[in-house]
C-alpha cells in the first residue's frame, strides 16, 4: 500500500477529471476576456501582514485560516488565503493608479486556507476572480455582476440564484451596526461563541453565521434591514444598480442578510448560490471594497471584484449532468503487426504528430487485440494498423472507433482521410 497521500484537504485532479478542470477554466478566461479585462498573476505566498491589513483581524480567515510560514530567512509568509489583497497589493507596487482608470484583471490561482475538510471545502481550492479597480460608479457594480452571472450561465449551470445587497459606506453603516448591535446585545447567550466573538469584533458578520445549533439563524432573520439604513448616495447607487441589472435582464433576488464584515467593504455585496444548496454551496461571492487600497498604503481608490469556487462550480456541473463539451481524447492509435511494421508505425505516428494530429503509438503487445484495448481506454477515435500487407501494398488500415467500421487507406491520402473523413 501507498505509504503517502494528499494533505488533509486537498486533492489531486486525476485526468479524467481534467476535462472538467479545462472546461471551466477555459469558459473563465473566454469570458474575462469578453468582457475586457486583462490576465495578472501574483506569488503563491505573500507577507503574512498583507491579509492582516488587506482581509482584516475579526475575519474566519486571518483568525483561523491562514496558512502562516517563517522561511530561513525569518520572513513571516502566508500562502495565498484569498485572491483580492495580492491584486490590489500589485496594482499598487506597479503604479497601475497611473493607468486610465478603471484598470480590470482577473485572476484563476489556488487559495489555501486551514478549515474543515467536507464537500465543497477544501485546505487547497482554486478561484476564478476578478477586480474591477479605480471607479467607484454603479455601472461597473453592474458590469462585474454582469460578468459574474454570465461566466456561470456559460457553463450550463441551471438552478442558481444571484442575491445581492448593499450594506453602506462609512457613512451611513456605522447606524446600521449600532441598530444591529442593540438587536443582538440582550440575546447574546443564545447565539454559538463565533457570533459572540463577531459581535465585538466585526458585528456584520453575525448575519453569515451558518451554524443551525443555536439561534444563530432565527436572530439574523429578525435583524435590522441594511437598506433603511442607507444614506442618499448609497441608496442612488443602490437604485442605479437595479436599474442596470433589470436593463442586462438579469434576475436576482434581495437579500438583506448578505454582508462582507469589515469597514473597507462598502455598498454592493453579492453571491451566486445553488439553489439546492443556498448560502451552504456557494459558487461566486463578491462586493465593492472602496476602502481596502487605501487600507494597504495607497491614494483612495475603490475597487470591485468577485471569487468563484471552481471545484464547487465542478460538482454542480456533476449533479447535473453537464459534460465538458471543448475536450477531445487522442485522435489516433498507430496499432502494428510484426517488426518491420514496428519502424513504419515510428515514422507513422511522427509525421502525424508533425502534421498536428494527436497521435500515441500503440504499446508492444503480444497480440493486435491487446493493443486495440489500449486505443479504446485512450478514447482513440482512430487507430491506424499497420501490418506486413498494408506495408507491401503503401495502405494503413483505418479503424473508425465509434463506428467499429475499418477500411484500408492509401498513404497519400491519409491526412487527407484523418482531418475530413473522406478519401
Ligand atoms: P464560505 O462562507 O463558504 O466559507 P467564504 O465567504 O469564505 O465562503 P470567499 O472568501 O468569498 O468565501 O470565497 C469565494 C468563493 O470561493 C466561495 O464563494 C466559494 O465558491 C469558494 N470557496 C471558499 N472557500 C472554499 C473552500 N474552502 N473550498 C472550496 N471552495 C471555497
Ligand atoms: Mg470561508
Amino acid at each position: 500500500m501507498a505509504r503517502f497521500k494528499a494533505p488533509r484537504g486537498t486533492r489531486d485532479v486525476l485526468p479524467s477529471e481534467q476535462p472538467y478542470w479545462r472546461y471551466v477554466k477555459g469558459r473563465a478566461e473566454a469570458q474575462a476576456r469578453l468582457f475586457g479585462y486583462q490576465p495578472v498573476d501574483t506569488p503563491l505566498f505573500e507577507d503574512a501582514a498583507l491579509f492582516v491589513r488587506g482581509v482584516g483581524l475579526g475575519t474566519d480567515i486571518v483568525e483561523k485560516e491562514m496558512y502562516v510560514l517563517e522561511d530561513r530567512g525569518g520572513d513571516r509568509l502566508a500562502l495565498r488565503p484569498e485572491g483580492t489583497a495580492p491584486v490590489c497589493r500589485a496594482y499598487l507596487e506597479h503604479g497601475m493608479y497611473n493607468l486610465p482608470q478603471p484598470v480590470r484583471l482577473y485572476y484563476v490561482c489556488p487559495i489555501f486556507r486551514y478549515e474543515r475538510p467536507q464537500a465543497g471545502r477544501y485546505r487547497q481550492h482554486y478561484q476564478f476572480g476578478v477586480e474591477c479597480l479605480g471607479d467607484e460608479d454603479a455601472l461597473v457594480d453592474a458590469e462585474v455582476i454582469e460578468l459574474a452571472w454570465s461566466f456561470v450561465a456559460s457553463l450550463g449551470l441551471r438552478g442558481i440564484v444571484l442575491c445581492i445587497n448593499s450594506i453602506g459606506d462609512r457613512s451611513c453603516r456605522p447606524a446600521y451596526v449600532e441598530a444591529l448591535k442593540a438587536h443582538y446585545l440582550g440575546r447574546l447567550k443564545d447565539v454559538c461563541p463565533d457570533c459572540r466573538m463577531r459581535f465585538e469584533r466585526s458585528p456584520l458578520r453575525v448575519l453569515d453565521c451558518k451554524r443551525t445549533d443555536f439561534a444563530c439563524q432565527e436572530m439574523a432573520a429578525e435583524a435590522p434591514n441594511s437598506l433603511q439604513f442607507l444614506c442618499a448616495d448609497c441608496g442612488h447607487r443602490w437604485k442605479a444598480l437595479l436599474g442596470y441589472l433589470a436593463s442586462l435582464e438579469i434576475p436576482y433576488e434581495v437579500d438583506t442578510r448578505l454582508v462582507r464584515g469589515l469597514d473597507y467593504y462598502t455598498r454592493t455585496v453579492f453571491e451566486i448560490q445553488p439553489l439546492v444548496a443556498r448560502a451552504q454551496g456557494t459558487v461566486l461571492a463578491g462586493g465593492r471594497y472602496d476602502g481596502l487600497i487605501e487600507e494597504l498604503g495607497g491614494p483612495p481608490t475603490p475597487g470591485i471584484g468577485f471569487g468563484s469556487g471552481i471545484e464547487r462550480l465542478i460538482e454542480n456541473l456533476k449533479a447535473q449532468g453537464v459534460t465538458p463539451t471543448d475536450y477531445k481524447g487522442v485522435e489516433a492509435v498507430v496499432a502494428w503487426i510484426g517488426d518491420a511494421a514496428r519502424q513504419e508505425a515510428v515514422k507513422l505516428s511522427a509525421s502525424l504528430k508533425r502534421q498536428g494530429i494527436s497521435t500515441l503509438l500503440a504499446p508492444t503487445s503480444k497480440s493486435l487485440k491487446g493493443q486495440m484495448r489500449y486505443a479504446s481506454a485512450q478514447g482513440a477515435r482512430y487507430v491506424l494498423i499497420l501490418g506486413e500487407e498494408e506495408l507491401s501494398q503503401g495502405t494503413v488500415v483505418v479503424r473508425e472507433m465509434a463506428k467499429g467500421e475499418q477500411k484500408p487507406v492509401e498513404r497519400a491520402a491519409l491526412l487527407g482521410y484523418l482531418t475530413s473523413g473522406t478519401v
